[in-house]
């Protein structure tokens, strides 16, 4: 007889490892607390306008591909590269600064920072060998015990180990001397969900995967294709999803998980779990673990949270990019206090996505559609959001300003989604944008597993259990949910 796995949610991880269990034979069941499936990467339509209300674009594209190959798929979505991949804006300079993979191009953009290029490739060069050398060996596994994770340490190159115990701003400022150098390319320890003065130098790696490996991509018809693309897959597969139905509780016997009930109490049975819900926090406030508690998951390292605003504007935008980020002078200070603080940044940094740009269906004819993310303290610093229509006119006004547009007055449609609301949509512990942050201490086999401790027919997917956050990263936890779970079977029918 098929076994029957139960999902709980419908993010990219539990769609993905839907879609890989169904095409194993599995038969599969979603619950999903949200009204529509995708969970962070989800679309919003609003007064004729359409937006991607997380994620916008994306590295790594091949484990897209990796996904529908496995499942006898050919890759249907369309994905468009990135060029430039992204423009940054700093308050006191009128012209952005142009992000190229081309370094010679890009080389062009920094004429202060002599023999960028020459530095340029031996940052890269370091970045890289870091990243092939652990993609293998450390990422891309699971791990059985920590003497594994010591074992797959060990095998990797000795000559990494300093930048375990370095800052990537140290590491920049080892190699470049200009600030805006430094402040750009420290930008991606953000997508880390935390700042370069607290990233291990290790994730200059993420340099590499941008200006040289696989660059950027966003996906033509808007992000959210990526959800309808596996929806329509799941639903060839028979895959059922119930929505608006939230786990909150459980039931047990003998260390075996016999089922999981929603908010109303009615229970839902299978043989195996899977939970895309955070790894961490639907241990502790869910099943209940001690070692999951709220005191110890407020002691663990949590990712800034989102304040996004979702702008739909009359008017087109000219010279505006696709990606940009919009800076002020004050990097190192601003990143140092603003994501403890318990108020809002009077000057705040911020990123913006023009959808529109590459496509135009995405807003009403000679309107654009901006969509703004401002990394902020997650609730645990900043529990009030009361000034979130504040904070949004604000970062509004100093836009319009920066792009030289009459911003505010142009506003057709206008939605803000403080920490606060991120964490009752989604269940995202305390607001926080990407799920447990990748220090050292959270990353591999020390950050929570995808196989339950206590329950052995408990597994876990998404950007809080292995490898980590990120869509390709959150596809490849989905492979690895697959491996384990197959591996776990073997063992069984051995045994018996
Ligand atoms: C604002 C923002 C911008 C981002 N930008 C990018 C980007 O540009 N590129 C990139 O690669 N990544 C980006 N990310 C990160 C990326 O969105 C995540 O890493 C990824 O989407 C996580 O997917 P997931 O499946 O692990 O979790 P989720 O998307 O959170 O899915 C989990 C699902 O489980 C549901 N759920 C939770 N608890 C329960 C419960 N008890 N019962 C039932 N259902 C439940 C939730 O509603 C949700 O649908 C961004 C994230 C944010 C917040």
């Amino acid at each position: 007889m098929r076994k029957k796995v139960l999902i709980v949610g419908a993010g990219l991880g539990g769609l993905c490892t839907a879609l890989r269990l169904s095409k194993q034979g599995f038969e599969v069941e979603i619950i999903e607390k949200y009204h529509q499936a995708g969970g962070r990467l989800n679309r919003l339509t609003q007064d004729g306008f359409t937006f991607d209300v997380g994620p916008s674009f994306f590295s790594m594209s091949y484990e897209f591909d990796e996904l529908f190959t496995s499942c006898g798929i050919k890759n249907p979505l369309v994905f468009n590269e990135l060029d430039p991949l992204y423009a940054v804006y700093f308050s006191n300079q009128a012209k952005p600064y142009l992000i190229h993979k081309d370094l010679k191009k890009l080389g062009k953009e920094f004429p202060s920072e002599i023999d960028f290029e020459a530095k340029v490739k031996r940052y890269l060069a370091s970045a890289k060998s870091i990243f092939h050398d652990t993609e293998h060996r450390i990422v891309k596994r699971n791990y059985s015990s920590l003497l594994s994770y010591a074992k797959a340490l060990a095998s990797v190159p000795l000559k990494h180990a300093p930048k375990l115990f370095k800052t990537m701003w140290a590491e920049l400022e080892a190699h470049f001397t200009t600030q805006e150098v430094k402040v750009i390319f420290s930008l991606v320890a953000f997508f880390l969900g935390s700042t370069p003065f607290d990233t291990p130098a290790v994730y200059s790696l993420l340099n590499y995967t941008e200006l040289e490996h696989d660059g950027y991509w966003n996906v033509q018809g808007g992000m959210y294709q990526i959800v309808e693309v596996m929806l329509k897959e799941l639903h060839k597969e028979g895959v059922k999803i119930r929505y608006n139905t939230e786990i909150v509780t459980y039931k047990d016997k003998n260390n075996v998980l016999s089922g999981l009930i929603d908010k109303s109490g009615q229970v839902y049975t299978a043989d195996l779990y899977v939970v895309n819900s955070d790894a961490a926090a639907f241990r502790g406030q869910v099943l209940k673990q001690e070692k999951f508690s709220e005191s110890k998951l407020d002691k663990m390292d949590w990712t800034l949270a989102p304040f996004t605003i979702y702008l739909g504007v009359k008017g087109r935008i000219p010279n505006f990019y696709h990606h940009n980020y919009f800076l002020g002078t004050n990097f190192s200070e601003y990143a140092d206090k603003i994501f403890k603080s318990s108020v809002s940044p009077e000057k705040p940094y911020y990123y913006v996505n023009v959808s529109s740009v590459h496509n135009p269906a995405s807003a009403p004819e000679n309107c654009e559609n901006l969509f703004v993310l401002c990394p902020v303290p997650d609730l645990r610093f900043k529990k009030d959001w009361s000034d979130a229509d504040q904070l949004a006119d604000n970062i509004i006004q100093d836009l319009g300003k920066r792009i030289g547009y009459p911003l505010m007055e142009n506003v057709l449609t206008r939605k803000v989604m403080p920490p606060t609301e991120w964490q009752s949509a989604f269940n995202l512990y305390r607001g926080s944008g990407l799920g447990l942050a990748h220090g050292l201490n959270q990353v591999a086999a020390m950050r929570p597993s995808n196989k339950d401790d206590k329950y052995k027919n408990v597994y876990y997917v998404g950007a809080s259990t292995v490898p980590g956050t990120g869509l390709p990263i959150v596809v490849i936890s989905s492979r690895l949910v697959l491996e384990r779970i197959e591996q776990d079977l073997k063992k069984e029918a051995v045994v018996a």
